[in-house]
């Protein structure tokens, strides 16, 4: 972390890296307080667009350096997302560590809260992993930075539905590009991970005839979902030796890597898990030469952020699925742009988001 520079806020213990270099980031914070046990970090990559929104993730992190690294990473991811779904907005996340189930109280989710205010809105906070609707009306009491609220108290609720339209959609448009129509009916599917979004794509798929096979660690959602939607159960790392048309990760990040592109049958891959590339360049690169097309993530998986940035502006169901629809084309634009210049697709999505920002830079 070359060039951080760092100054101490003496009023809320809390240490705020600005300048990062290493990647791009705005503004690091560090929150701390000894009374509630709260460690968090807030990372804000880039609010060229708009103030930075993303998730909070509560998490056993092995140590601080893991805690940090995943973070930034994160909150990059985000900026990319909103710039390439068009939004206002820039990019942010933020992680707490310690034990979701143990270390969690209404004091330890206020007083990060309290934090979540003293960035005055260039930030704005919502539910990942490790959070729950309840963690987020604590984090309310204490700012209004916060989205992604239940439709009880006139949020936007739940974004898995809408993310997984999303996925359906980027899946859609890499299979008119793969085999010029874009007719799943017939096409062998395999979901990997069941959970809100993945169950939601599984719903989508078995609707318009797609053979669908599921995969997860849960058994008990497994044989459920099997018996409601009529899905094939494969457990474990035989997924990967599959002979499937479409590989959609709905689980893990880093589960497209040499392994099991060596193994992958599919002809296309497009999934809900942020950064299923173990390696962006390195795996793009493999999935290319194997004449697999990678859907990015960041640029299907969006219409959750598509949704809770609605609820900022006035929450409107239809008009953030519409906006979400529209992931479909640039899908397209995306695989036709890498195959022109000879990229990889997660370079081609990186480089409009890049060129999004910058142009609003120099503007
Ligand atoms: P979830 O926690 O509801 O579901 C994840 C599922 O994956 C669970 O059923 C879990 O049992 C399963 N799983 C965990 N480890 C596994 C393994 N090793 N093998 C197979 N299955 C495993 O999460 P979600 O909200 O459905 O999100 C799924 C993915 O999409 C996550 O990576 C998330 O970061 C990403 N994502 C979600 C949203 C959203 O709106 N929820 C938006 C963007 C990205």
């Amino acid at each position: 972390m070359s060039t951080a520079t760092t100054e101490t806020k003496p009023n809320n213990n809390c240490l705020v890296v600005s300048k990062m270099s290493l990647m791009g980031h705005e503004q690091v914070v560090f929150c701390q307080d000894t009374e509630t046990g709260l460690k968090a970090i807030i990372a804000i990559h880039d609010t060229t667009l708009g103030p930075a929104l993303g998730g909070t993730r509560m998490w056993n992190y092995a140590n601080e350096q893991d805690a940090i690294q995943d973070v930034l990473r994160l909150s990059r991811g985000m900026s990319f997302k909103a710039a390439i779904s068009g939004l206002e907005l820039g990019g942010g996340k933020a992680v707490i560590i310690g034990d979701a189930n143990t270390e969690k109280t209404e004091a330890l989710m206020r007083k990060f809260g309290e934090y979540v205010d003293s960035l005055g809105g260039k930030y704005i906070t919502a539910e990942d992993v490790g959070m729950s609707t309840k963690d987020m009306e604590y984090v309310r009491m204490e700012t209004k930075h916060v989205t992604g609220i239940p439709e009880s108290m006139g949020g936007s609720g739940d974004p898995s539905p809408v993310t997984a339209f999303g996925v359906y959609m980027g899946m859609k448009a890499s299979a008119k590009y793969k085999w010029g129509s874009d007719n799943l009916d017939g096409k062998t599917v395999l979901v990997q991970g069941i959970g809100h979004v993945g169950e939601n794509l599984v719903k989508h798929l078995t609707e318009e005839g797609a053979n669908v096979i599921i995969n997860d660690i849960n058994e008990t959602r497994l044989a459920e979902l099997a018996e409601q939607y009529g899905a094939t159960i494969v457990m474990g790392d035989a997924i990967y030796d599959l002979d499937i048309d479409i590989y959609a990760p709905c689980a893990l990040g880093a589960t497209v890597n040499p392994d099991t592109i060596a193994r992958l049958k599919c002809e296309i891959i497009a999934g809900a898990a942020n950064n299923q590339l173990a390696d962006e360049d390195r795996d793009g690169q493999l999935c290319s030469d194997k004449g697999i097309v990678y859907a990015p993530d960041f640029l299907i998986n969006a219409g959750g952020l598509i949704n809770v940035y609605s609820e900022i502006k006035g929450y409107d169901r239809e008009h953030a699925i519409n906006q979400t629809r529209a992931i479909y084309d640039t899908t397209l634009e995306i695989l036709k742009k890498a195959e022109l210049e000879d990229i990889t697709t997660h370079a081609a999505a990186l480089e409009i988001a890049e060129q999004r920002i910058n142009d609003r830079k120099n503007a």
